[in-house]
């Protein structure tokens, strides 16, 4: 039986950090992964392979739309898409081998196998050849991450009925991809496969997109997404899907019941959520339970069982990657004895659409729920230079500031380069900046940045450009 001070079950966001963290730490770490690299979904078949196709596609649509044309470079393209797939996978393995090398340099011990606790304190892991490794350790971080939601009736066989691993290696561009679900996934991939050359048409249950985003912004991202090419069904329900060798019929009907109609494609793509994966784990030898959702609670990151902590997708809170890092640093402070917090009130979303969508902080619908008195200040990207000489003058920065304190609560970007922007109002957040704060700093000429200063001064009402 090996004796470790930290186990870490996962190799994801979650669990990579943690046990880089407790390596830097001192603490003898070993990090427990079944699958053939480390990284998890994110590296493996999440954030990196999408944003590696979204940047393809995008290039791609930038010179088939004549977008590079106008720009007077004058390109005829050609689609490789086994070139595309396969700079994609080369990337991939480049960033999960970075880890390994992560893991030597913080001498973290990669255990490769399945792990499953066996009664407290204790892990035993099935390595590849099928024998079991008994280990200890005083602290068991759960970091085991999530797995795609099924939906009754449209079994996914990643032939034709895809999720969203199936749908970053299609071998050809469909001609017609309908996506389930107008969340991050649908939303990201749909763009991806449309740039390309799908038709693609999103069907979705409620009667919005991105349930949770801003509305405002929500609607400006349907517009947008719209006036591109991709067609939205909302409100809708799918009741049923048949797949055959060619393709898939799906039977519609509107959310609150009605009439079926049919929708043919040749490929659909499942991705209305994630559930947290917890399969196999033991989690019954030490006497833990999931709720209904089955997802592990945590106070502080500790699990409801001594020695026993959980990060990451596997338990609550949005599941996004910079999430399970903040986590698994804080779990790993806390399991050296240091002090250590996650601000769940400063966690930025980005959805990588063009534009692109960035949020932190409060919605508006959420202020008027509190029954919070706001200040809202807002800035077009048409009445920003560097967007408009860069002809990418859609959308806008919102701030929400508190009427009477100004406090920065919320921001809310549409337009180009949103995920690098948001960058400076997370900060903003996290030193309780307020709205005149940033309205006094200077930000450099041409630069999208300045469309985040000017939001701020038009929350007293003194924007200058606009
Ligand atoms: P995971 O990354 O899921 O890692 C868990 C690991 O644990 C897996 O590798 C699994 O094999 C392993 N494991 C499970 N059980 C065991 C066991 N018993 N023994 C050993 N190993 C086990 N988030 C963002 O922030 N930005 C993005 O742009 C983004 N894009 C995404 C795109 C897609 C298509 C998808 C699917 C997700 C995306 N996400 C994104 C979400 C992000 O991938 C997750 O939030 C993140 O990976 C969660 O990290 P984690 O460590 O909790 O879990
Ligand atoms: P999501 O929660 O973002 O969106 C799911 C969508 O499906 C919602 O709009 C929901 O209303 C809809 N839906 C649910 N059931 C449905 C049904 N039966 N029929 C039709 N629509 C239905 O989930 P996702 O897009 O699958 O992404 C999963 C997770 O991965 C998210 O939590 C997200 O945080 C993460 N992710 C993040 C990024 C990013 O940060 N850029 C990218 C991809 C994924």
């Amino acid at each position: 039986m090996s004796n470790y001070d930290v186990l870490i079950i996962g190799g994801g966001p979650g669990g990579y950090n943690a046990a880089i963290r407790a390596g830097q730490l001192g603490l003898k770490v070993a990090c427990i992964e079944g699958r053939e690299t480390l990284g998890g979904t994110c590296l493996n078949v999440g954030c990196m392979p999408s944003k590696a196709l979204l940047h393809a596609s995008e290039l791609y649509e930038a010179a088939t739309s004549g977008e590079l044309n106008n720009l007077g470079i004058e390109v005829t393209p050609t689609l490789n898409l086994a070139q595309m797939m396969k700079q994609k996978d080369e990337s991939v393995t480049a960033l999960t081998k970075g880890i390994e090398f992560l893991f030597r340099k913080n001498k973290v011990e990669w255990i490769k196998g399945w792990g499953r606790l066996h009664g407290p304190g204790k892990v035993t892991v099935t390595l590849a050849d099928g024998s079991v490794r008994e280990l200890q350790a005083k602290d068991i971080v759960i970091a085991t991450g999530s797995e795609p939601t099924p939906l009754p009736g449209v079994t996914i066989d990643n032939q034709r009925i895809l999720d969203s691993t199936g749908a970053l290696a299609l071998p050809k561009v469909p001609k017609h991809l309908v996506v389930i679900g107008a969340g991050v996934i649908g939303l990201e991939l749909g763009s991806v496969w449309r740039r390309l050359g799908s038709e693609v048409t999103v069907v979705e249950y409620l009667d919005r997109i991105c349930p949770g985003l801003d509305d405002e912004t929500a609607k400006t991202l349907q517009r947008t997404l719209s006036k591109q090419g991709m067609r939205f069904k909302l409100a809708t329900k799918v009741s049923a899907a048949q797949a055959t060798a060619k393709g898939v019929i799906l039977d519609l009907q509107p959310a609150a019941g009605g009439a079926v109609e049919q929708l043919q494609a040749d490929y659909v793509l499942v991705a209305i959520g994630r559930r947290p994966y917890t399969a196999g784990l033991g989690l019954e030898t030490v006497g833990l339970a999931t709720d209904k959702r089955g997802m592990l609670e945590n106070q502080q990151h500790k699990s409801g069982v001594p020695g026993i902590w959980t990060i990451g997708d596997v338990t609550s809170g949005p599941m996004l990657a910079h999430k399970a890092e903040d986590e698994a640093i804080a779990c790993i402070e806390r399991i050296a004895g240091h002090a250590a917090e996650v601000n769940y009130e400063a966690i930025p979303g980005v959805i990588y659409t063009k534009p692109e969508v960035a949020t932190v902080g409060k919605t508006e619908e959420q202020l008027k729920a509190e029954g919070r008195a706001y200040k809202v200040g807002k800035f077009p990207f048409t009445a920003n230079s560097r967007a408009k000489i860069n002809h990418e003058a859609e959308g806008f920065v919102k701030v929400l500031a508190d009427e009477r304190t100004d406090q920065i609560l919320g921001v809310h970007i549409i337009g180009p380069s949103a995920g690098e922007l948001i960058g400076e109002y997370c900060v903003a957040l996290e030193f309780s900046a307020s709205a005149e704060d940033i309205a006094l700093i200077c930000h450099p000429h041409p630069t999208r940045s300045e469309a985040l200063r000017q939001a701020a001064m038009s929350v007293h009402g003194w924007a200058m450009q606009a």
